[in-house]
């Protein structure tokens, strides 16, 4: 067999290319260079040390201080046909004593030990017998007192290099933070230079994220889009994990609980089930994840909001590690904040001031009108240089529905402002609305002339309405625990009337958009697909696997949209090497061929798909049915009174429409709105100056003088009579 790191790649582990910087690593690490890699989680670190373990002559030792992962990793190679063992202190003594045997002899290629075992006297001399290409030192931010996870023997390991000069060593992390970075080099002793750090994009997450109002109503609406599949739910409590899982056992999901209060034994046993596919979903605090290899994770729920964005990116990483889309949602809540904060209390005040700044950051993600990946990846100092990533909430959600709500903005500040910018939205919406509780009277705040004006919204839609006056500018959340809700200068035009404010509002009984369109796999066979799950499952039981471990969700996705039979196509499967060509190849294409023969499919070429995250409507966009309706004839007072939208809604759908490439019928939009006639000039030249893409800027420019639906009219009239010229 030749040995390549290309034809290890394909015949082994059944990729058929490497991913970003795995092959430069590869290389470093064969010229024996101490070799630094950050690569996000579900990046593909392993294959980084794991080819270099095939190439290299001797032994390659594996440091890692999560004793559960180990035998994961073991299992997946042993599958693949790399001989590697294990040795911590969770293993039987007659294994061990095995283990350490395979290693002496040299039939092993790749030692895991835990740090500690590594210190050993027993292992030290085991190694000394040895010829030691290799030392990798996984999860490498341990080895640093700034990481999130610091292990004292990490520190340890710069000595035991001493003893093995000969040895590369390659340190691997996902710790993207500078300080940790340079903490590692330092403390292994690494020469400048060789290191390489991978984007943290991950392309196949969906991301985002939406006001909490009913976060129960919420997440079961969510959980109905993806049942069977396997999901994590964070939550921020052990009370809230427990009361969130039986509420969803008590609705049939197949969901159980995760924290550090429960039974090291129960945790175990839980975390067990979810990787071998015996329980779908697991509620849990921030415990649940570390140990979790688990590649067909497809949602990430954070039921509460996440300290700071370095443990959010760590939680949704979980998901999606197979590269198939997998969606991440987080509920923003503002009690979640003050939460949150309530634990600064505890803390020094300089360690206040940065947990103070990572939540800031934090709400700054959550609250970004723009593409999700921007400031998710300046937080780890990474550009992201595409406009709309296609994968977020706001690159892919429908034009919102904005309606004029300035004069419910205008009371709401106003009520801000007399009750003393101290109040947050709860209260202020209390006092709009006429309620007596105890607080309002005390304060004698059912004096103010704020007090009962505002029954036309509901406290919820305040709520919101409140949200995104916050997310506009208008208004600043204060940073202290109890604080509330104060004035942006900005808002002082809103309430002289200067400026208008455009928002959404939902109906009240109406739960906010939890997703904005279905992201799917294209075009595989389902029915196949889940033959073969259940197949594989029976496999898994039998040899006491994890099912991914037989094959990922995405090998069989493949499977089931290529249909392969003969064992040539077989071997083209995303994640067939020779091994498991060997072992599973005909159980699994006799199925395939079964299932074929009675459908009357053929093989597909394996050249001609991809397995990328796509994007399906399963509902009908709005624009383009309003689009559509005012082809066939209806006008645009019609499209509103039919839909109850205003006629504003119904205009910014036709814009919409038209920008998509679409032709309207011909029609005189201009006609309708005769106050447009002698104000073309001033709009036109501000649409020059800003660009059209964006009607703010455009109003603004025109000092608010000149409505949206004006705006979208002018704007509408242009690009018809341009398509119509054309
Ligand atoms: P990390 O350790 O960085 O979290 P892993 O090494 O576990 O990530 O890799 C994540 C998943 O991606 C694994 O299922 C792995 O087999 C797969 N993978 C790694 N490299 C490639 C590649 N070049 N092509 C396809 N899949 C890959
Ligand atoms: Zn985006």
């Amino acid at each position: 067999m030749s040995h390549t790191p290309q034809s290890i790649l394909k015949d082994i582990f059944g990729y058929k290319e490497f991913r970003q910087y795995q092959r430069e690593v590869i290389d470093s690490v064969l010229q024996k260079k101490d070799t630094l890699v950050v690569m996000p989680t579900g990046g593909g670190k392993s294959i980084c040390y794991q080819i270099p373990a095939m190439i290299f002559p001797g032994l390659t030792v594996v440091i890692s201080p999560l004793i559960s992962l180990m035998k994961d990793q073991v299992n997946q190679l042993n599958q693949v046909g790399i001989p590697a063992v294990v040795l911590n202190s969770s293993i039987p003594n007659r294994e061990y004593a095995k283990n350490m045997q395979q290693v002496e002899k040299g039939t092993a290629k790749l030692l895991y030990v835990a740090p500690e075992t590594l210190l050993l006297p027993r292992t030290q001399k085991l190694l000394q017998h040895v010829n030691l290409d290799c030392i990798t030192v996984d999860e490498a931010h341990c080895i640093s007192e700034w990481g999130h996870d610091f292990r004292p023997e990490y520190r340890q390991i710069a000595e035991v290099r001493q003893h093995f000069p000969q040895a590369a060593c390659i340190a691997l992390t996902a710790t993207a933070t500078p300080r940790v970075q340079s903490d590692i080099k330092n403390s292994l002793n690494f020469p400048a230079g060789n290191e390489y750090i991978a984007s943290f994009d991950r392309k196949n997450l969906l991301l985002q994220v939406v006001d909490k109002i009913n976060a129960m109503q919420q997440t079961l609406d969510f959980l109905k889009k993806h049942q069977g599949e396997a999901g994590i739910i964070y939550c921020f409590s052990r009370n809230q994990v427990d009361d969130t899982a039986a509420i969803l056992q008590d609705r049939g999901f197949s969901a159980l609980p995760y924290h550090a209060g429960m039974d090291a034994s129960d945790r175990t046993d839980t975390q067990e089930k979810f990787i071998r596919d015996d329980v779908d979903i697991i509620v849990a605090t921030v415990a649940f994840g570390m140990g979790i290899n688990k590649s067909n994770v497809r949602f990430v729920v954070h039921y509460d909001l996440p300290k700071n964005i370095e443990s959010y990116y760590q939680e949704i990483g979980r998901a999606g590690r197979d590269d198939l889309p997998a969606e991440c949602l987080l509920f923003l809540g503002f009690g979640d904040i003050r939460k949150i904060r309530f634990f600064f209390k505890e803390k020094s005040e300089k360690e206040r001031q940065i947990a103070e700044a990572q939540l800031q950051a934090l709400l700054r993600y959550a609250e970004f009108d723009g593409c999700r990946r921007k400031p998710l990846l300046k937080y780890f100092g990474q550009e992201y240089s595409k406009s709309d990533c296609g994968m977020c909430d706001n690159c892919c959600s429908d034009q919102k529905d904005l309606q004029d709500l300035t004069i419910q903005a205008q009371k709401f500040l106003s009520c801000v402002i007399r009750t003393g910018e101290i109040f947050g939205a709860n209260y202020i919406a209390d006092v709009l609305r006429g309620s007596k509780n105890r607080r309002i009277l005390n304060f004698r705040h059912n004096r103010l002339s704020t007090y009962d004006i505002g029954g036309e919204l509901t406290k919820k839609q305040w709520g919101l309405l409140s949200n995104q006056l916050v997310r506009q500018g208008f208004l600043l959340r204060s940073e202290e625990v109890n604080g509330g809700l104060r004035l942006a200068e900005k808002a002082l035009h809103l309430l002289r009337g200067e400026e208008k404010f455009q928002a959404e509002m939902v109906e009240d009984n109406q739960a906010p958009r939890t997703s904005i369109r279905e992201v799917d796999i294209s075009n595989y066979d389902r029915e196949l697909f889940d033959e073969l799950r259940k197949y594989r499952k029976r496999l898994a039981e039998q040899a006491n696997l994890p099912p991914y471990v037989i094959f990922s969700d995405k090998s069989l996705v493949d499977m089931a949209s290529c249909y392969p039979q003969s064992e040539e196509a077989f071997l083209m499967i995303h994640g067939v090497g020779e091994e498991k060509n060997k072992r599973y190849s005909q159980g699994f294409r006799q199925i395939i061929q079964r299932y074929c023969k009675s459908k009357g499919i053929e093989e597909k070429s394996t050249g001609h798909r991809r397995l990328t995250a796509q994007r399906r409507h399963k509902k009908p966009l709005k624009y383009m049915v309003t689009g559509e309706a005012f082809n066939e004839g209806k006008s645009i007072d019609q499209l509103a009174a039919q839909d109850n939208i205003q006629t504003q809604t119904v205009i910014s759908h036709l814009v919409r429409y038209v920008r998509e490439g679409n032709t309207l019928r011909h029609h005189n939009f201009r006609k309708d709105y005769p106050e447009l006639d002698n104000m073309n000039e001033s709009i036109a030249k501000a649409f020059e100056k800003h660009g059209d893409l964006r009607l703010g800027p455009v109003f603004a420019e025109l000092k608010g003088s000149i409505s949206y639906e004006l705006l979208n009219v002018f704007l509408l009239q242009q690009i018809v009579d341009a398509q119509e010229s054309a």
